[in-house]
């Protein structure tokens, strides 16, 4: 339980690498949570209570065909550890929210789920390419930033440690979704109230490696830890 099941690694994303992927029905088969996106880099996913919701940047949401492709997608078979209530939560307060596992498992992954009445929340959709590889730092100059205010949902992801950087992006990585489906993406930054946190710290990480040629065309680079948080 609480493995991490993650095709790709952030850095390949950065370069534009989007043309493989695993099939959804592949990671829903083993996790109920969790996040990434689809081919061309088209939006954001978010993997909640076994459902994979697909918001694009026109802010519609999809559902998944089993056969949809993910070129990244980072989940787990989630059984949180560490169950909470809290009156308030921020972003700024959330590696404060999750002790005892700050400090004392800093350097595992861990996943996280917030339910809560979000008082203010900003997220991003990308995407998409508009040509094959175009990378990830030239979609961000494009990405469609929104923000609500009073709006119940959840938000799910993981937090990653600084020596992972490059396969996966260091420090927390949350992806959102309304209550009523409406709202969803990759979050920046939130306020909430009447919150449940859960978490679990992820045992095992499973990690499938694109097998094609595209992935292979050039060398990939380490990334810096600031153009991963601007782009990813
Ligand atoms: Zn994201």
């Amino acid at each position: 339980m609480n493995h991490i099941h993650q095709y790709g690694v952030f850095s390949a994303l950065m370069h534009g690498f989007s043309s493989d992927g695993v099939k959804a029905s592949d990671i829903l088969s083993a996790c109920n949570h969790g996040l990434g996106t689809v081919c061309e880099l088209n939006g954001e996913i978010i993997i909640l209570d076994g459902e994979a919701y697909h918001f694009t940047p026109d802010g519609k949401l999809h559902r998944l065909n089993a056969d949809d492709r993910m070129p990244m997608v980072v989940a787990t078979d989630f059984n949180p550890t560490l169950t909470k209530e809290l009156s308030t939560l921020s972003m700024r307060e959330l590696t404060q929210a999750m002790h005892p596992f700050f400090p004392t498992k800093q350097n595992n992954f861990m996943a996280v789920r917030i339910d809560g009445k979000f008082n203010s929340i900003t997220y991003r959709i990308g995407g998409p390419q508009h040509r094959p590889k175009e990378p990830l730092l030239e979609l961000a100059k494009r990405q469609v930033t929104k923000s609500y205010e009073n709006i119940t949902g959840t938000l799910f992801g993981f937090y990653s440690p600084p020596y992972m950087n490059g396969v996966a992006v260091a420090g927390f990585h949350l992806h959102f979704l309304s209550d009523d489906r409406t709202a969803g993406g990759h979050v920046l930054d939130f306020e909430a109230e009447n919150v449940a946190l859960k978490a679990a710290v992820n045992t095992q990480m499973h990690l499938e490696f694109p097998d094609s040629e595209a992935f292979n065309e050039e060398p990939i680079l380490p990334e810096s830890a600031g153009d991963l948080h601007l782009a990813e």
